[in-house]
């Protein structure tokens, strides 16, 4: 499946549940927040159906994120499921890892592939700052026992001016321990996030560098997506950026995105895309949910335009939309 600027779409992003264990301040409110009643979400029967019908159109790769994805009852059947479908080669998973350290053998089983990991910081107080709770300990858990099944991880950090400078280094100096990719991403001015600064990776590169011999990395091994990465000199992980802000990737996009209620989403920025569950639940057959996802996708956006004035603009909070 191709939109319409050519792009080939073949990794789709599933948030099964809105519903998080944390409450990360750039992310969703620390209280107040109204979730989506159980008949709103998807099920797992309307969730696999259209990814069987994306996997028709050409997707290959899935990520289930969330909201928090372990915390959904049975998460790990619907791995199985998902993993079972004609023409999907990969299922991975974004998580806070809190869940994780015990899920994560049947989750293997189940065919999960890999896992990314968001972690902030790896002092216990900056991180309760940022999510509200507890949780280093947790979420290294998780990645040492998921990197013993042999799952791929990866570790995201999203830098906040203020709050977690100090922790960059340290959460970097991971990747001498561990053959794990350390990625830092740029925060985007979505949702709660509009209301803090980001850092850009280039500054990041900087704060790094004066500690770390770090070279570019051409290793291109599971590359799928817009990372670049550095290596510290004879380090088994590396050091991974991702700059919506400052290095705009739109042009190589080849993502679209499910949300937990069923709305087909085309860029993270627009809030352009269909209803898919109205149309499933509407009694579409496949042939006619095929047409209507074919026909969004000529509609998805070239590019974001954070910081510009658009009546198109997401107004979704990123636990809603996944990430
Ligand atoms: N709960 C899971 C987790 O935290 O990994 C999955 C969902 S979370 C929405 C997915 C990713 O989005 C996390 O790595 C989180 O740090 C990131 N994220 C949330 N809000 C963001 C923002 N405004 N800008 C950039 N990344 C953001
Ligand atoms: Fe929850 Fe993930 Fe959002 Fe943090 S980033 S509040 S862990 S959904």
């Amino acid at each position: 499946m191709k939109d319409g600027s050519g792009r080939k779409i073949e990794y789709l992003r599933v948030s099964v549940t809105d519903k998080c264990n944390l409450r990360c301040a750039y992310c969703m409110p620390k209280d107040g927040i109204c979730s989506l009643s159980h008949g709103e979400i998807l099920t797992f029967e309307e969730i696999v159906r259209l990814t069987r019908i994306l996997a028709d159109l050409g997707v290959r790769r899935v990520r289930l994120t969330g909201g928090e994805p372990t915390v959904r009852r049975d998460f790990t059947s619907l791995v199985r499921e998902i993993s079972l479908i004609h023409g999907i080669e990969e299922v991975v998973m974004t998580s806070n890892g809190l869940l994780l350290e015990e899920m994560a053998p049947a989750l293997w089983e189940a065919g999960l592939k890999g896992v990314n990991i968001s972690i902030d910081a790896l002092d216990e107080e900056v991180y309760k700052e940022i999510t509200g709770s507890c949780g280093v300990k947790k979420a290294l858990g998780a990645m040492e026992k998921c990197l013993a099944l042999g799952m791929k991880v990866k570790l995201n950090c999203v830098p906040v001016r203020g709050v977690n400078e100090e922790q960059l280094l340290p959460l970097a100096m991971l990747t001498k321990s561990y053959p794990v990719d350390v990625r830092f991403i740029e925060l985007m001015p979505l949702g709660c996030g509009a209301a803090f600064k980001g850092i850009p990776s280039e500054e990041i590169k900087g704060i790094l560098s004066a500690e770390l011999k770090l070279k570019e990395d051409p290793c291109k091994e599971g590359v799928k997506g817009p990372a670049t990465y550095v290596r510290g000199e004879g380090f088994p992980g590396r050091i991974g950026f991702i700059s919506p802000m400052t290095g705009k990737f739109c042009e190589s996009c080849n993502r679209i995105r499910l949300t937990s209620d069923g709305f087909l989403k085309l860029c993270l920025y627009s809030s352009k895309g269909i209803p898919l569950r109205d149309l499933l639940r509407g009694g579409a057959d496949d042939g006619k949910l095929k047409a209507a996802v074919a026909g969004a996708a000529l509609q998805k956006p070239e590019g974001h335009f954070f910081g510009e004035e658009d009546p198109e603009r997401e107004v979704k909070r990123m636990n809603e939309i996944g990430g």
